[in-house]
């Protein structure tokens, strides 16, 4: 049976001779056995024939008129179909010399003229079977080749010192010189990534050092500069005697494997619409926060946004106008989060910031009209409340969609953790009936979940929209108390204490009113006012003949850090044409310890212009002695909670010594306020404490009041004191 390909039946030998007789027995032997034979007189005829016919064989001879065998054959071989097709040249010579320039000019084989017949027949048919399995491997290698390329696999083989061997697809892959299939290990990094050039020579330098296999991902960038990822594996090759020779590999570009799956991830957790992060990854989120411990001085809430009547306007305006308002209603949020996120004024105050807070929001969109935020680590839910009714405000801002300017307003749903619920579920629900509640109570407004939390908002809410007024309205009146040295009874200053007299909530407490002052930014232009207002007074004093005094104010937070403080503190007072030295700064311990340097650098500052520092409630935060002492205070005032029971309790007693003590060791002036009783002062003289403050003495006092009572202050009562003690 003759080995014969599929497509034809019988093998096709061409026979390139000038010799009729020669082409006559051999067409008349091979014909016998079933193969066609086609015949050609010469080299160039056997070229046109070897092109037209397509033959399995080609017998040529080497010695012919017009064209010899030796030129025809590098001709035939460049006929795309014969370049593997087996050539057997016929040489009537047997030297040695012919044989090598047959195989030097591309054939197969060769036999030596007189042919014997019956070999080459069998000769013929080992070509024939030879040529099929080459034909074989080759058409394998074509289909891997194939696959490599389609897969973009690359393989390489480095020799572990600086030759490296590769594969067509790494040439194309890392953007090589065409062609080039070898050459330094440096090629590699040509274009690698600079960010992930360090990784790759690691991860070479363990292989080569320490005969460590990986696997790695990393980038480079094509000659458009764009990115691509790379898939790098490699194992180290040893020889018989497990010495490590090389390191072996392949590279893959796995960039739009990366870039699908990004797409499948994104379409999994971002909504279609809007771009915005999902249902899914928020629950994922929301997820991740709850499985913390809650904080109590931090608030994580839920809150729902619906956006009021918006069917209506997608049935009338159509869907294409629906998507537009949502995407743009989602960058306005977007915005406005991502600004806050970096502390805007009306968040977070500076002192919030300093605190580390990580106040953080993220929006989501969880389909149709509903937006869902997610706040965390917010101080106060009364922050929440004022985040809701910013995200109100945003929305209800006119839109423009196309020409049609329209009007939107939102509806808001608030829950908090842990108190509405312990898990996502839960949370959502709650913040959703809460939405319902805004809904139901007229829409465009934010709604908590529980009661208490709506109260509270509400009342933060009066609150801040009066304390804007009040400055305007005049509400604002500055108080004094004076401060009595504990030895001789006289008057050394007053500790100046703001009062709000709200026209129908009556007086408020500074404690209820300035945190929210602080939160909100009021704090500067009340600060400001309290500045000028206590300048007045010092000139009143004046105008009054009165000895001089000292008046000590109180900084707030957000005062403090206000950048450039001290100048501005420097200027007021020359226009008030008032000395610093007779104003003295009280700034709690805790404020000074939140960013210890900065603090004193401040300090230092308002220090220089002449100003005073007092340590105000000291004994209430750290305490930190060490600090203490750099701080570039002149007085520290001892915090009520230590006074409030000095006469009856020992402990507090020895504190307060403790505190004095180490004072003075520090040259610090040691005031002690809430001195109600008589045995408080006692015993606070006994220790040596240099002022008092407290209503001992005197409540806080308006302007008036207090002149009243320096002038008409008759009896010292520390004279009274001792009477009282001698009895
Ligand atoms: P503070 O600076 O420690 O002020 C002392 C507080 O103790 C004042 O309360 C004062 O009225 C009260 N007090 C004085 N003597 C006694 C006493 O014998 N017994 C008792 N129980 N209390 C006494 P006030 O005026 O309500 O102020 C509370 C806090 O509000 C102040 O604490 C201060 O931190 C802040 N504050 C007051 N006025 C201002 C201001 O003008 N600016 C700023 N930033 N904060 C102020
Ligand atoms: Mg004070
Ligand atoms: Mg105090």
């Amino acid at each position: 049976m003759l080995p014969v390909n599929e497509e034809k039946n019988s093998p096709l030998i061409l026979v390139i001779d000038d010799d009729v007789t020669i082409r006559f027995m051999i067409n008349e032997t091979l014909e016998t056995l079933g193969f066609i034979v086609e015949e050609a007189e010469n080299g160039i005829q056997g070229i046109e024939r070897a092109r037209e016919l397509k033959p399995d064989i080609i017998l040529l001879d080497v010695m012919m008129p017009e064209m010899d065998g030796f030129t025809a054959c590098p001709q035939i071989r460049e006929i795309p179909h014969c370049r593997h097709t087996p050539v057997l040249m016929m040489t009537g010579l047997d030297d040695i010399e012919s044989i090598n320039k047959a195989y030097q000019v591309g054939a197969t084989d060769f036999a030596t003229k007189p042919l014997n017949y019956t070999l080459l027949s069998h000769r013929l048919l080992y070509m024939l079977r030879s040529k099929q399995t080459a034909d074989e491997l080759r058409a394998n290698q074509e289909k891997l080749d194939h696959a490599q390329r389609l897969a973009k696999l690359g393989y390489w083989e480095w020799d572990l010192n600086n030759f490296v061997t590769w594969s067509e697809q790494v040439t194309e892959t890392f953007w090589l010189p065409k062609g080039k299939t070898c050459g330094e290990l440096s090629y590699f990094f040509q274009n690698l990534h600079k960010k992930d050039m360090e990784k790759v020579r690691a991860a070479l330098k363990l292989a080569k050092e320490k005969e460590q296999n990986f696997s790695l991902e990393y980038r480079i960038r094509n000659r458009e500069g764009k990115v691509r990822i790379i898939f790098h594996e490699a194992k180290v090759n040893y020889n018989e005697g497990r010495k490590p020779i090389s390191l072996i590999g392949t590279i893959q570009d796995i960039t739009e494997r990366k870039r699908a799956e990004y797409e499948i991830q994104k379409l999994a957790n971002y909504d279609k619409v809007t771009g915005l992060p999902n249902r899914t990854s928020l629950r994922q989120k929301l997820e991740k926060i709850i499985a913390r411990a809650p904080s109590s001085q931090q608030v994580t809430a839920i809150l729902t946004l619906d956006l009021d009547h918006f069917k209506r306007l997608n049935d009338t305006l159509g869907h294409q106008a629906g998507d537009q308002l949502l995407r743009k209603i989602a960058s306005r949020l977007n915005e406005f989060i991502e600004n806050s996120a970096y502390g805007s004024v009306d968040l977070t105050s500076t002192r919030l910031q300093q605190k580390k807070h990580a106040l953080e929001l993220t929006l989501s969109h969880f389909g149709g009209d509903e937006f869902v935020i997610l706040i965390d680590g917010a101080p106060t839910i009364e922050n929440v409340a004022s985040i809701a009714r910013k995200l109100n405000e945003i929305i209800a801002e006119p839109i423009d969609l196309d020409g049609n300017v329209i009007s939107m307003t939102a509806s808001i749903g608030i829950s908090a953790w842990p108190e509405d619920g312990k898990d996502v579920d839960t949370l959502l629900k709650q913040s959703g009936s809460a939405l319902y509640h805004a809904k139901s109570e007229g829409r465009n407004c934010y709604k908590f979940f529980t009661a208490a939390m709506n109260a509270r908002a509400f009342e933060r809410l009066s609150l801040e929209i009066n304390l804007r007024k009040a400055i305007e309205k005049e509400q604002f009146m500055l108080f004094y108390q004076p401060k009595v040295d504990a030895l001789s009874g006289s008057i050394l200053g007053m500790e100046a204490l703001i009062r709000w007299k709200h026209p129908e909530l009556g007086m408020i407490s500074p404690a209820d009113f300035i945190p929210v002052a602080e939160q909100t930014g009021m704090i500067i232009p009340i600060g400001q006012w309290i500045f000028e207002e206590a300048c007045r007074f010092l000139n009143k004093i004046e105008e009054h003949n009165l000895p001089p005094l000292t008046v000590a104010l109180n900084l707030s937070g957000a005062q403090f850090t206000q950048k450039g403080l001290p100048e501005e503190l420097g200027n007021s007072v020359a226009k008030a044409g008032i000395a610093p030295q007779q104003i003295e700064l009280e700034i709690t311990e805790s404020l000074l310890m939140e960013n210890i340097e900065e603090a004193i650098k401040i300090m230092n500052r308002l220090r220089e212009i002449g100003f005073s520092i007092a340590i105000d409630d000291f004994g209430t935060g750290y305490s930190s002695l060490s600090y203490l002492k750099r701080f570039p205070a002149a007085t520290l005032k001892i915090d009520q909670s230590f006074i409030r029971d000095i006469d009856k309790d020992a402990d507090d007693r020895s504190i307060v010594q403790a505190i004095i003590t180490l004072a003075h060791s520090l040259r610090l002036k040691v005031v002690a306020e809430g001195i109600e009783k008589r045995e408080q002062l006692a015993v606070l003289r006994e220790q040596g404490c240099d002022l008092i403050q407290g209503y001992y003495y005197s409540h806080p006092l308006c302007c008036e009041d207090f002149l009243d009572w320096i002038s008409n202050r008759e009896d010292d009562p520390v004279d009274e004191l001792e009477a009282t003690m001698a009895i």
